[in-house]
């Protein structure tokens, strides 16, 4: 078995990383939410948002920063741009399928998104699922292994990139509404939820695998368990120290970590340093968000979003 350390440089080296490394500025989630809702001008996100301009600025401009909105002006006098999804940005389509499906079922569905979704493919209300590449069985936690590709330990250490990561819960909404925004913006949350996935749960494991301050640490892990993400249990062989893992709410995350992943890739120029096998055809798979009626791959032009009447459309 990998020790700890080899799981948490294996992670922070993987294509999942760079890829929460992106997305996990404050609202990155939520605009690109808005962007795929049709939302182009800043007004429009605004409205959509109800943030702060100068938040919402930063937001966007990071987000220009990152390749995955492009500015273009659409008026002269005076003189404004508008925000467009660029290729790589339209590639995250699986991955806001995968937040929204999440959102549906454990969250406080964010009023951004979509009550139900028409497949056009084959004509049927559809729900997003994650299925295997190779097999198209559907994929979850359980029937996944981690696998730590062996270029890990060939590969020197790599200088991370020092930034200073935000605490999370310094905006509005700081009750515990189980906002997966909460979550899903906040780097070090995200990797704390892959490193249990990878199967470790213990404090000092955590600290190991993510050279990540005990302070932080334990902010992080006192949040995820409040949001009902992790759950905390009396270590069987220790009654002093404590095990960490994955709620329901919290495993159901998962899809949303593989398509992370999988659009990680995407952008990579390196081989991954982790892979996942799908137990029940022993494959590597990142999976497909496909229809689960259909079980067609689901793509942004195949699929409507019927808007009820009580809320305004955003079009764009
Ligand atoms: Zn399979
Ligand atoms: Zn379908």
């Amino acid at each position: 078995m990998p020790s700890a350390e080899e799981w948490g440089l294996a992670l922070r080296r993987s294509h999942l990383a760079a890829a929460v490394d992106r997305i996990t500025e404050p609202w990155s989630n939520a605009i690109i939410r808005a962007a795929f809702l049709g939302a182009r001008q800043f007004e429009m996100f605004q409205l959509a948002l109800g943030i702060p301009r100068q938040t919402l600025s930063l937001g966007l401009s990071s987000l220009v920063g990152f390749g995955l909105l492009r500015r273009e002006p659409y008026q002269q006098l005076p003189a404004r741009d508008e925000y467009r999804l660029t290729s790589l940005g339209k590639d995250l389509y699986s991955n806001v399928l995968a937040s929204w499906l999440w959102d549906r079922r454990w969250g406080a569905p964010h009023p951004l998104m979509p009550d139900r979704l028409v497949h056009l493919g084959c004509d049927h209300d559809c729900k997003p699922l994650l299925v295997c590449t190779q097999c198209a069985r559907p994929l979850s936690l359980p029937t996944m292994q981690p696998v730590l590709l062996p270029s890990v330990s060939l590969v020197k250490p790599r200088t991370e990139r020092n930034r200073r990561w935000r605490s999370p819960g310094s905006a509005q909404g700081t009750e515990l509404r189980r906002d997966l925004l909460a979550v899903i913006d906040d780097r070090w949350s995200l990797l704390l939820i892959a490193t249990v996935t990878l199967g470790l749960g213990r404090y000092e494991q955590f600290l190991r695998a993510l050279e990540i301050s005990s302070a932080v640490l334990a902010q992080r892990l006192q949040r995820l368990c409040a949001l009902k993400l992790l759950t905390r249990q009396p270590d069987p062989n220790d009654a002093r120290r404590a095990v960490y893992h994955l709620a329901p709410a919290g495993r159901a995350l998962f899809p949303y970590l593989l398509t992370l992943s999988a659009w990680g890739k995407t952008q990579a120029t390196e081989p991954d340093t982790l892979s996942w096998m799908h137990k029940g055809c022993a494959q590597a798979t990142l999976g497909r968000v496909a229809c689960h009626h259909c079980r067609e791959t689901l793509l942004p032009q195949e699929v409507l979003r019927p808007t009820p009447p009580s809320r305004p459309a955003l079009t764009g």
